[in-house]
């Protein structure tokens, strides 16, 4: 199995071109490399810093900045201006609905499994696009301060990232012209930073602690054998730095006796006070008091206040450290390394509380918020296979998927991925009553499954009749270190099983391998946006052909004009998915929703309401 690099500037296959390591951050992100003397090093563009805040501007003209510049426009521009997208990437709005409108939205909207759109103007957006921008502004920045063109990176995403989220940092990165060899958990990356796991003999189990601006996560790694196994993660999506400095808004507030609505209410002051809060708790790494003003409002604070205010929250996160060890089914005493991560960190009481629940010393020497960059750009390294001394397990060299609605490709196993290898993932039928399904395997970079290589194709027969998405159909991909790669698809339900095997390498050579992955690199753009295009185009199909059978079967729920309207806005969608304009598409399927969602409620009133009359009360 061999291991490729192309030169995108050049055209040509190399042995050794940079490598990026990019942490893409909620709050911030940046990108390291290894320096000529091979050591890792944080980019800083000149002038620009090294930290990239996560934020995109889009000004009147569709001009688009990202980073700092970005920043600014959250005060005067918020609506136009996108922050903490990593939240949502490959997130359905099913993911983030907080179940709510879980109800009407499933009626209605068939396809609440489908991804995230961001609107901003007229125009849609989704994460992978808006995450693809900065990673564009990082790679620019590398290609400025390193003077060379930047084509590949590893990229670091958190443990708990689950296969969508993989894959929609990986889309974000071809968007952004990167051919991204890897996806690095955060904490093992920042073990690699410490030089933790990169000496094959040694066993080692690290707790990471992960608190930057919005998040904190913590894992526990078992490292063996130069293998990382993420144990038991454990955190809060909603817990980080950003609460530190609203204790210290809410703080000032009270010292001041301002009304927190009015504050609230007045944009440009909460931010201000907020900027403020942050800059006081960053002061505390070097004094013990901050007296300051905002026009005639005092903003003064000690160090033991802060701390008082910020406890809770710190003794939330170590309550996560002990969930993640009794998940790990690890002891603190068995924990033999700590590591400390993200901005947040620095702040003396975290620091100071997490060495006392471990009990044993935290490391903190390497910059926290630089290391997840850092570890990437070594893991970088190892991948280009400049690093003699560690074991480089053979890899295989393109990704293993089958395909999906729409002639899409979906990857089971990524490109690089060591050898053996077992991978899977849960599919389901788009049609009531089906009762085959087709299995067709690819091999290959491209995102549409008619420009890679079919390696089988075979039908999971006998499954029991019924409404699509019902059954529940694992296929899973095995492939061991011949390179033989054994495909199974058991219907979870029913029981009913089909297994195939094939030699992805057979019949294919060096140069074609080579030649495919180049054709990856030139196409990458044009197939996400291809790839994006086809997505709106099912969901679009699937969502005309719900409301439809809904009409059907409940016309009676459905004023006339109601159902006229429904129908105007069908054929506005259908033409959308006629002209192939993505963005009409989901304006389209947008209006569709909106005005059919309350049929569903009424639909759940009545049922309620009949259920309740049917019950006798005695
Ligand atoms: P993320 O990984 O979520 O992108 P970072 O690791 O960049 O976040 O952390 C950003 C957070 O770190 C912010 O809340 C910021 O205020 C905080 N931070 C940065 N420097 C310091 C410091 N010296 N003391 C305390 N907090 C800090
Ligand atoms: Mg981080």
């Amino acid at each position: 199995m061999a291991k490729v690099s192309i030169n995108l500037a050049t055209g040509s296959i190399q042995k050794e071109e940079l490598i990026v390591g990019i942490d893409l951050g909620t709050t911030n992100s940046l990108v390291a490399f290894i320096n000529p003397d091979k050591n890792p090093q944080v980019i800083n563009d000149t002038g620009k810093g090294v930290l990239v805040p996560s934020v995109v501007h889009f000004g009147p003209a569709g001009e688009i900045s990202v980073g700092n510049e970005a920043k600014e426009y959250l005060i005067t521009d918020p609506q136009n201006t996108v922050f903490s997208v990593k939240r949502l990437l490959g997130r359905s709005y099913h993911d983030i609905e907080n179940y709510k409108d879980f109800f009407s939205y499933k009626v209605i909207d068939d396809d609440s499994e489908s991804l995230v759109k961001i609107k901003v103007g007229d125009k849609f957006y989704t994460p992978i696009e808006l995450s693809g921008l900065i990673l564009k502004e990082l790679k620019a920045r590398a290609e400025h301060a390193l003077k060379t063109p930047v084509n590949r990176a590893v990229i670091t995403v958190p443990a708990y990232f689950n296969d969508s989220q993989r894959q929609a940092t990986r889309d974000a990165g071809k968007l952004a012209g990167l051919d991204v060899l890897r996806i690095v958990n955060e904490p093992t990356a920042a073990s690699l930073a410490y030089g933790i796991g990169l000496n094959p003999e040694e066993t080692r189990t690290v707790a990471v602690y992960d608190l930057g601006g919005g998040t904190f996560d913590v894992s526990i790694l078992q490292i063996q054998n130069g293998i990382f196994e993420v144990l038991a993660t454990n955190g809060d999506t909603f817990l980080g730095g950003d609460d530190f400095d609203s204790a210290i808004v809410d703080y000032w507030i009270e010292k001041n006796q301002l009304d927190k609505a009015e504050v609230i209410a007045d944009n440009k002051l909460a931010q201000q006070l907020r900027l403020k809060a942050e800059e006081a708790k960053k002061a505390f790494a070097h004094q013990s008091l901050v007296n300051d003003k905002i026009g005639d409002i005092w903003c003064t604070i000690d160090r033991t206040t802060f701390e008082q205010l910020i406890l809770p929250k710190v003794q939330q996160t170590i309550t996560c450290c002990q969930n993640a060890l009794k998940d790990a089914k690890v002891d603190k005493t068995q924990i033999d390394e700590v590591i400390m991560v993200g901005g947040s960190t620095r702040t003396a009481l975290v620091k100071k509380m997490v060495a006392e629940f471990f009990g044993r010393p935290v490391h903190d020497e390497v910059n926290p918020d630089e290391v997840v960059a850092l570890g990437a750009a070594i893991q970088a390294d190892v991948l280009a296979g400049n690093r003699s001394d560690i074991l480089l397990l053979d890899v295989t060299p393109l990704s293993l998927g089958i395909e999906t609605m729409g002639g899409l490709m979906d990857v089971i196993i990524p490109r690089n991925s060591k050898v053996p290898t077992k991978a899977g993932r849960q599919y389901t039928t788009s049609i009531d009553g089906q009762v085959n399904m087709k299995i067709a395997v690819y091999q290959g970079e491209r995102d549409l499954i008619k420009e890679n290589r079919k390696l089988a194709e075979f039908d999971l027969k006998g499954i029991p009749s019924m409404p699509a998405g019902f059954p529940k159909v694992d296929i899973n991909f095995l492939l061991n270190a011949d390179g033989i790669l054994k495909i199974q698809a058991i219907e979870l339900r029913s029981g009913v099983k089909q297994e195939v095997e094939v030699k992805p390498t057979y019949g294919i050579t060096d140069n074609q391998v080579e030649q495919m992955l180049l054709d990856s690199i030139t196409h990458a753009k044009d197939d996400v946006s291809q790839r994006m295009l086809i997505e709106a185009r099912v969901e679009g199909e699937s969502m005309i052909r719900t409301v439809e059978t809904f009409l059907q079967k409940n016309a009676g729920f459905v004023e006339k004009d109601e159902a006229t309207k429904t129908n105007e806005y069908i054929q506005s969608l259908q033409s959308a998915l006629s002209a192939g304009d993505k963005d009409a598409i989901h304006k389209a399927i947008d209006e569709l929703n909106e005005f059919t969602r309350p049929f569903a409620e009424r639909l759940m009133d009545h049922a309620i309401n009949t259920a309740m009359k049917g019950k006798s009360i005695e």
